[in-house]
């Protein structure tokens, strides 16, 4: 960490999005009233992504309504909002970055905010027109100028983007394959027994579903037509959505001295091993610390709530504070009529406990290792949140017929802590 610094005069964050801005925001909030720089690859001023796979799809939501901030208020703050430019290259000694086009840009402190891209196939067809992965505004206009084409959807990746996209998909009417690898939906994230729970509701709202299955090539003559799999199935396809996850963006950063682990490494104050140099959002690995007193696991995490607190914190100790970041980490997903909140990380677990009927649509599945909540996905719920929050973030043993006890309610039981 580097709280000892003198105070800094010139700061510049690279990655105009949610973590971005969530940084600027709280710098200027902070009283920071020196030079600041907010760099973006993408054209438009900072939005948000979730509406992308959900209202923007759906054609609910007006595009407008994305953007993080009034357009004026970069001006107001003084935050000198610079678009469509992209870093080359950090020169940590110099204590300066590069522009695409050379330009070279001094800090005395700088914030690495630039998220993370989709990974995509290796296998024939990807370039046709007509297949999409989801991670701009961009490319959401791109994908719903096809749906509107109204032929069948293929979505590749059963992961929590292409679960959503495959559940606008279909409340827009349209036909919907989706084709994964693994045993169930988000298997990876929430496990096989929970993902199967998600499994139906896709399928019972009419998304054929082809789990344990893998693409081997997208063709068309000039256009997708049709997806082959690993079964040697053909699936017709108008539009086809790759979902496959995302990587860090941290390639430009290579050779700098920077650590680097499929993410720029921090501790817990946000800051790298590179003095003055900080990284929050997407792009950042850290070390989360469960509740409880187990051992703290390097984690990336890819979520609304974590860019955002992340990025305050990081903006604190750029001014010379040091606040460790321990949040309960949270994210949630909608999809058809779920709205599915997970609160905390597990990794592993040993015991799922049931609480209501999540499976059909209200209701929670907590995730206990050794009898210590570690996690809890609600469904439909979202008044328990800030129970659930304190439930878990208080990492004790608890006792599971307590949890599934629908009669107790989990306030009074957060209370009891
Ligand atoms: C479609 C979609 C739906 C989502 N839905 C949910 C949800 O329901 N719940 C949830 O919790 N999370 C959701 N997320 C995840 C959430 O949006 C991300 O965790 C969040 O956007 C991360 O913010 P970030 O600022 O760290 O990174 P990003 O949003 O990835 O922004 C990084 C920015 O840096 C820019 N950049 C990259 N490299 C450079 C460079 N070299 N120079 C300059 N700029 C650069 C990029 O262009 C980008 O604008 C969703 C994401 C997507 C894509």
């Amino acid at each position: 960490m580097s709280a000892s610094l003198p105070a800094p005069r010139s700061i510049a964050i690279v990655g105009a999005s949610l973590a971005g801005a969530s940084a600027a925001d709280a710098l200027r909030r902070q009283g920071y009233d020196g030079e600041l720089t907010l760099i973006g690859a993408e054209r438009e001023p900072p939005y948000e992504r979730p509406p992308l796979s959900k209202s923007v799809l759906a054609g609910t939501e007006d595009e407008d309504r994305v953007f993080l901030r009034p357009a004026d208020w970069y001006e107001e703050q003084q935050i000198n909002l610079r678009l469509g430019v992209r870093t080359a290259g950090l020169d940590a000694a110099g204590q300066a970055f590069l522009l695409d086009d050379n330009e070279r840009l001094p800090y005395d402190r700088l914030l690495i905010a630039t998220g993370s891209i989709p990974r995509t196939l290796d296998i024939p067809g990807v370039g046709l027109p007509g297949v999409h992965t989801l991670r701009t505004l961009a490319d959401a206009r791109a994908i719903s100028a096809d749906l509107a084409k109204d032929g069948p959807v293929i979505v590749v990746g059963a992961g929590f983007i292409g679960a959503e996209v495959a559940s606008v998909c279909r409340v827009r009417g349209l036909a919907v394959t989706v084709v994964e690898p693994l045993a169930a939906p988000m298997a990876r994230a929430l496990g096989e027994e929970v993902g199967a729970l998600f499994a139906d509701v896709h399928r019972a709202h009419g998304v054929d579903l082809r789990l344990g299955e893998g693409v081997t090539a997208i063709r068309g003559a000039g256009r997708v037509e049709e997806v082959v799999t690993l079964s040697g199935a053909r699936i017709p396809a108008a539009v086809v959505i790759i979902g496959v996850g995302v990587r860090p963006a941290d390639g430009w950063l290579a050779g700098s001295g920077l650590a680097l682990a499929d993410g720029v490494v921090v501790d817990e104050y946000c800051a790298t091993n590179l003095s003055g140099v900080y990284a929050a959002g997407d792009v950042a690995r850290w070390p989360y610390h469960p509740a409880g007193g187990a051992d703290a696991t390097m984690v990336r995490l890819e979520h609304y709530d974590n860019a955002i607190r992340q990025a305050e914190n990081a903006a604190r100790n750029m001014l010379g504070e040091a606040v460790a970041y321990a949040p309960v980490p949270y994210f949630w997903t909608e999809q058809f009529d779920w709205m599915a909140q997970y609160i905390g990380y597990a990794e592993r677990w040993d015991k799922l406990v049931y609480r209501g009927e999540p499976a059909s649509g209200a209701g929670a599945i907590f995730y206990l290792d050794a009898g210590r909540l570690r996690a809890v996905l609600s469904v439909n719920r979202p008044r328990d949140l800030g129970a659930l929050r304190k439930l878990v973030g208080a990492g004790v043993q608890l006792d599971s017929a307590l949890l599934a006890d629908e009669s107790l309610d989990l306030r009074e039981l957060a209370k009891r802590l």
